[in-house]
């Protein structure tokens, strides 16, 4: 069986609606991962300029103050931002940043030592990127940014086909390779990661059939919702759908998925503002809050008259057992009055609503 969804998310992985919420959900889930960097980048690279300042040839300028201001302010940003596509955008603004700044510490070593500390610069930056939520065009980029400000043959007496030049190449083309290969796979196991869990989760808490949320779903959302809505105002109905068993029986079980779609479909549309589920059968529960009980009935009582009214190939009705939720009341006995109700309603004759009374 995962073997088959495996298949399936593998042959789906492309849609462009997935990729852009699979590239908002990574940002998200990184948001403060990609602030540490930020902070940690600057860090180092003021610890390098203080260094260079005052045991190098240069000194502690307004340039350098300059440089912090503008990654700072940038880091400030971050935290304010929260849309994945802007990311892309301040971080290439950061990198071209950052990366001028490490071009004017190197530039306070001596000649000789210059060369090796830009090639290390742009790989440790490149690293760094790889492991960030940005998108491709944004992470080469980075790459091209990277290397146009930290290319070894800037420093005096490096040209390409030396020895020095020839083995900076080398390395260089060895490290990017290996970097953005690292990238490009890592992206894509996060993302077909990240469909898996999607189709996994939409098949642990969606009905196949009537495509609406399923019993587990209700009860985990029900759940929570139970603890956080205002006592007064929460009420649960339960729904059957009226001699389905006929239904059936006359004209197949094909038609009676038919009805139980339709069915569904009436409550999705009536009821979108609150949590409802199929609970199994032609059996389904809505979770209403929010609602006073004039309120309550008057939905469910427009449910009943909206599934009657739909006077499709094959008519049904419904019954429902409407329950106010009180202050001691868990979710098992709220179902259990419902169910009472619903009782109620069908031997009222069906087709109908009947609130819950204490007897
Ligand atoms: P009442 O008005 O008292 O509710 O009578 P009823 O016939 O609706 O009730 P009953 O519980 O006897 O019948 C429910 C039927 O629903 C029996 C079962 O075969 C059918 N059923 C349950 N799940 C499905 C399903 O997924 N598809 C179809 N087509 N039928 C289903
Ligand atoms: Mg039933
Ligand atoms: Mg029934």
């Amino acid at each position: 069986m995962y073997k088959t969804i495996e298949q399936q998310v593998r042959r789906n992985i492309a849609p462009p609606a997935l990729r852009r919420e699979f590239r908002q959900h990574d940002f998200e889930n990184l948001h403060s991962f990609c602030l540490l960097i930020f902070v940690v980048s600057i860090g180092i690279w003021l610890l390098f300029d203080v260094i260079v300042s005052y045991l190098g040839q240069q000194d502690f300028t307004w340039i350098s103050m300059a440089f912090i201001t503008i990654m700072v302010c940038m880091t400030i940003i971050l935290a304010f931002i929260h849309k994945a596509g802007h990311f892309d955008i301040l971080n290439l603004a950061f990198i071209t940043v950052i990366t001028l700044a490490m071009r004017l510490v190197i530039e306070g070593l001596p000649v000789g030592l210059r060369p090796a500390w830009l090639v290390l610069g742009a790989s440790t930056v490149l690293y760094s990127v790889s492991v960030l939520p940005v998108r491709r065009w944004s992470f080469f980029a980075v790459l091209v940014v990277s290397w146009i400000n930290l290319h070894p043959f800037q420093v005096p007496g490096v040209r390409l086909f030396d020895l020095r030049g020839l083995m900076f190449l080398c390395y260089g083309v060895f490290i990017n390779g290996l970097i953005i290969y690292t990238y490009l796979k890592m992206r894509r196991a996060k993302l077909y990661n990240f469909y898996m869990s999607k189709v996994l989760l939409d098949q642990a808490y969606i009905d196949v059939l009537t495509e609406i949320p399923n019993r587990r779903s209700f009860m985990a959302k029900a759940q929570t919702h139970l603890q956080d809505d205002d006592v007064q105002h929460r009420y649960l109905a339960m729904i059957d759908i009226d001699n389905f068993k006929k239904v059936n029986d006359r004209f197949g079980h094909d038609i009676g998925d038919v009805v139980l779609k339709r069915t569904a479909a009436n409550i999705k549309a009536s009821m979108t503002e609150f949590e409802y589920a199929r609970l199994g059968g032609e059996e389904f529960v809505i979770y209403l809050w929010g609602v006073d009980q004039a309120d309550a009935e008057r939905r469910v009582d427009a449910l009943c008259k909206r599934v009657r009214e739909d006077a499709v190939e094959h008519p049904v009705t419904i019954s429902i057992g409407l329950t106010r939720i009180l202050h001691d009341d868990n979710l098992t006995n709220a179902l259990v009055k419902a169910d009472e109700a619903l009782y109620q309603a069908k031997h009222g004759g069906k087709d109908r609503y009947v609130l819950w009374q204490p007897v």
